[in-house]
């Protein structure tokens, strides 16, 4: 058996400015054929899951085309048909295979499209005819259209946030696909959306750990092959946004829809539980520094560059450098002018930098301080937390300050704390500090959950807000929990 497989993910925040032009792919994550062996093999990630799952099953891997870049604003239409033309023509040109298997995210919008990935799966079986199995992994941040179930065969959204299950989904893919092909398995999704916009909620605990048992009670029926809670992505202004279950039951529609219904109500029940009201910046602080508990890891979410926010952001720096308390420390701050300016200046040098706040006001001004250059690195390590082990970091030219008595990592390039390895690249021992300060929504977690005595997550002015209200929608279906009063 040849299955052939692919990714194309981006998580669009259409409140970010400007366009996701293709160079923000080709700079992040941009491989044809064998690199994606190169690049996936071994790591727990999606296409990581895919292949382990062919090579332990015996199933001949054709490697077309993988991309994805960082959370950002609404990808430009001649990047996204780039793309497509390389998924596409590689598709063609592999030869004779017996399913696809596409890792795909869900909250894509380009210029000409709401829906990336119902667009995309219509193009691609427009190309590939109606009888190829196309099973396509997804992150639970997205939306479900019709458009999707119609094209694909299968959809797999992870279950965990932190995504930590991603691994699994590529392997299930993988097999699903071949159990389909073999004839041993007939699909039938049934649907369900509801007008919510939930703000990122983990599934580790509260309401959404709570639906995820109820939704793997009704996969562990006979004839039941996935249960999935689509949360949706919040921190997008598009027309198909919306939370979702979906079920998918192995030839029977009754028990799909009967799932997906059942399961739906008791989601939209549960609506006010997962409204959150956390900590401002300087009242998050003057807990952490209350508490006995060590570390207490404080994640500013408002600022999160895994939701396209620019994480240059400086409300919980500005609160953390104002305490000026020994043993804490801020990992890290986006600004590659300040990265390169201790660089140049060398370790050891004591200068005047203009910390973030760059991108724009919503985020906080920037810090205008002095600055010690404890050290300076090349930004690049493994991650290891269990969301993602194994892949290669690449922060760009990074400096370690000291600022009064808080040590502040600068990156070059932004995306989200993921786990401690950043902080251990520049001589940081988290455990050893009082506070440990990030920026990071909830994926931190699978990162820091077990070596912190506390945690804080506080929301300060900024594009990935829990306090969806203080987002400017315009093109959301209204009306929508929890913007508008709901029956
Ligand atoms: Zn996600």
């Amino acid at each position: 058996m040849r299955i052939a497989i692919g990714e194309f993910a981006h998580e669009t925040n259409t409140f970010c400015p400007g366009l996701t032009p293709l160079e923000k792919f080709q700079a992040r994550h941009w491989a044809s054929g064998d690199e994606i062996f190169t690049l996936h093999r071994g790591v727990r990630d999606s296409l990581g899951g895919m292949i382990a799952a062919a090579e332990a099953d015996g199933i001949t891997i054709a490697p077309i085309f993988a991309t994805s870049t960082e959370p950002s604003a609404t990808i430009a239409q001649a990047a996204y048909d780039t793309i497509r033309d390389h998924l596409i023509d590689g598709i063609k040109a592999a030869g004779a295979i017996d399913a696809l298997v596409l890792a795909l995210h869900a909250a894509g919008v380009t210029e000409g499209s709401d829906d990336l990935e119902g667009t995309l799966l219509g193009e691609i079986r427009a190309a590939v005819g109606p009888e190829l199995p196309i099973v396509v992994t997804l992150d639970l941040h997205g939306h479900t259209t019709r458009a999707m179930v119609e094209h694909a065969t299968a959809l797999l959204y992870c279950h965990e946030y932190p995504h930590v299950d991603t691994y699994e989904r590529g392997e299930e893919a993988i097999r699903l696909a071949a159990a389909i092909v073999r004839g041993e398995k007939r699909l039938v999704m049934y649907l369900e959306t509801l007008p919510m916009l939930i703000p990122p909620s983990t599934t580790r605990s509260g309401p959404a750990k709570k639906m995820n048992e109820l939704c793997f009670d009704r996969e562990a029926q006979p004839g039941m092959i996935d249960v999935a809670f689509v949360h949706g992505f919040p921190h997008t202004d598009v027309s198909v946004v919306s939370a979702a279950i979906l079920a998918t039951a192995d030839g029977d529609a009754a028990l799909a829809k009967e799932a997906a219904t059942d399961l739906s109500r008791q989601l939209w029940a549960m609506r006010e539980d997962f409204r959150q009201s956390l900590p401002d910046a300087e009242t998050a602080v003057r807990r952490a520094l209350a508490a006995d508990a060590r570390p207490v890891v404080i994640a500013e979410v408002s600022d999160n560059p895994g939701g396209g926010a620019p994480g240059d952001g400086t409300h919980l720096l500005r609160a953390l450098l104002a305490a000026n308390e020994p043993e804490t420390c801020f990992g890290f701050v986006a600004d590659p002018v300040t990265a390169r300016q201790a660089h140049q200046a060398g370790t050891g040098a004591r200068m005047t930098v203009r910390l973030g706040g760059k991108t724009d006001d919503l985020h906080g001004a920037p810090i205008e301080t002095e600055a010690y250059v404890k050290c300076l690195s090349d930004g690049r390590f493994h991650y290891s937390t269990p969301m993602g082990a194994g892949r290669l970091g690449n922060l760009g030219p990074m400096t370690r300050l000291v600022i009064g008595n808080v040590d502040v990592l600068v990156s070059s390039v932004r995306t989200q704390t993921l786990d401690q390895e950043v902080f251990l690249l520049h001589g940081i021992d988290v455990t050893r500090y009082r506070v440990v300060a990030l920026k990071s929504h909830q994926h931190f977690l699978a990162g820091f959950q077990h070596l912190a005595g506390l945690i804080i997550r506080a929301d300060t002015p900024g594009l990935t807000t829990s306090t969806l209200h203080h987002l400017p929608y315009q093109r959301v279906p209204r009306p929508i929990w929890p913007l508008d009063e709901m029956v």
